[in-house]
């Protein structure tokens, strides 16, 4: 018997759990020798490629020289690197890196920074607004700030309260806008949105147009934008950040899963210049109360400034148009089958939903996950939502098994 309790798992299902071995661009191995075709970057989180050898040398070469320094009171040479090219290639009004381990850990300092930069600077806002069907992780605070259900129920009493602002559905954006100025007219602190997907929430997607407008009614009201890219950035919608295609540049943003190319765990929230100057001065007590034993891990800072290389080096941005149009043709296809609706595509995202469902617990998708790992690809869905996101590397073949299963899925499930 295994020790070990995996996540978002019901162990007493006893559904079986390979074991993985090894791993090579879009391909992982399991202990059996069988290949698995990685359909949705093991969790959104690799990009380049599992195994990257650029990524894989950088980690390796850090790791034999300084493996972990305390962070408060010392800096080392991966930090700042980093958090140079960070600021090259970012918007320059975001001048600030703090470094965590997690998307979630991202999430809980923008939150804390929003509300220090209200408090130091002496006006009294903590309401957090936030968009209906979001994700921000797992942690009791960027689980207040998203979408309630059956996976936070019993944690009801420990999240905090939040304002609701609904889902900006095709035709019915001037809902959304309304609420969302009535909140910050209402004096919120900050607004929190995943830009142009909401991932977790079911790939839904909106288009540029509309972050762009709940920007500018954030900015009119000085509420805090926070954009959580953590699943967006690095590339997942087509361009570097999903801001970008909005031309907005949010008072923080969080980074994360694609930041080391999806090697190693590591985490940033990037803050403008007004937020940190709301913390600096010689008062000790509006510095920022935050850190975690590795925050800034010299590894994980080295993984991610390879990442950044390959971005600069690379013609990354032609690579992922490349994926999203040879996705398109597939997904065009798989868009006549009866049972699919609501077929969508940003970058290299594609989602539809498997009609004659009944939401998450249903067990069709355990049963689809079973049909998927017997093919040979690792496919997750979101209740009745199907989608993937492979690493910006997969071929053709590969790309056409993952389609295949799908349609084998529609066919049966
Ligand atoms: C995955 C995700 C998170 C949480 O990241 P973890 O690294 O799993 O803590 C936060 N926000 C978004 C949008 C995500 O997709």
């Amino acid at each position: 018997m295994s020790a070990v309790w995996h996540p978002f798992t019901q162990h007493g299902l006893n559904e079986p759990i390979p074991q993985i071995v090894r791993g090579d661009g879009a391909a992982l191995w399991r202990a059996d020798g069988r290949r698995i075709v990685d359909a949705i970057s093991s969790w959104w989180v690799t990009t380049h490629g599992h195994n990257h050898p650029r990524i894989a040398a950088a980690i390796a070469e850090q790791a034999g020289r300084l493996d972990q320094i305390i962070f408060a009171g010392y800096t080392h040479e991966p930090a700042e690197t980093l958090a140079a090219g960070l600021r090259a290639m970012l918007p320059d009004a975001l001048t600030r890196v703090f470094f965590s381990d997690s998307g979630s850990t991202s999430v809980e300092v923008a939150l804390k920074m929003a509300l220090g930069y209200w408090r130091n600077g002496g006006e009294d806002r903590h309401r957090i607004l936030v968009l209906d069907h979001g994700y921000h992780g797992d942690t009791i605070g960027a689980m207040s700030v998203g979408a309630r259900g059956v996976f936070n129920r019993a944690y009801a009493p420990l999240l905090f309260d939040v304002g609701s602002i609904p889902f900006p559905d095709a035709g019915r954006e001037q809902a959304t806008y309304d609420a969302l100025a009535a909140a910050a007219r209402a004096g919120a602190a900050a607004f929190i949105v995943e830009p142009l997907v909401l991932g977790a929430g079911g790939m839904r997607m909106y288009p540029a147009a509309v972050l762009a407008e709940m920007h500018r009614i954030c900015a009119t009201h000085g509420v805090l934008f926070i954009a959580d890219e953590v699943m967006t950035g690095w590339g997942r919608t087509g361009t570097l950040t999903a801001c970008e295609q909005a031309g907005v540049v949010p008072d923080l943003m969080c980074l994360s899963k694609g930041l080391t190319g999806g090697a190693i765990p590591l985490a940033v929230t990037m803050a403008s210049e007004a937020i940190y100057q709301a913390h600096y001065g010689p008062d000790r007590a509006t510095m920022f109360f935050h850190s975690s034993s590795y925050t800034a891990n010299p590894v994980a800072c080295a993984a991610a400034s390879a990442n950044l290389a390959i971005w600069r080096e690379e013609p990354v941005v032609a690579r992922i148009a490349s994926l999203g149009e040879r996705q398109a043709v597939r997904l065009a296809a798989m868009g006549t089958h009866p049972r699919v609706a609501n077929a969508r595509r940003l970058g290299t995202i594609a989602a539809f939903e498997l009609e004659g469902d009944e939401g998450y617990l249903s067990d069709r998708a355990p049963k689809l996950m079973a049909q998927f790992r017997e093919a040979g690809v690792l496919l997750r869905p979101l209740g009745s939502t199907l989608y993937v996101m492979p690493p910006y590397c997969i071929d053709d073949t590969d790309l056409d098994a993952i389609y295949a299963a799908l349609g084998e899925a529609c066919d049966l499930g």
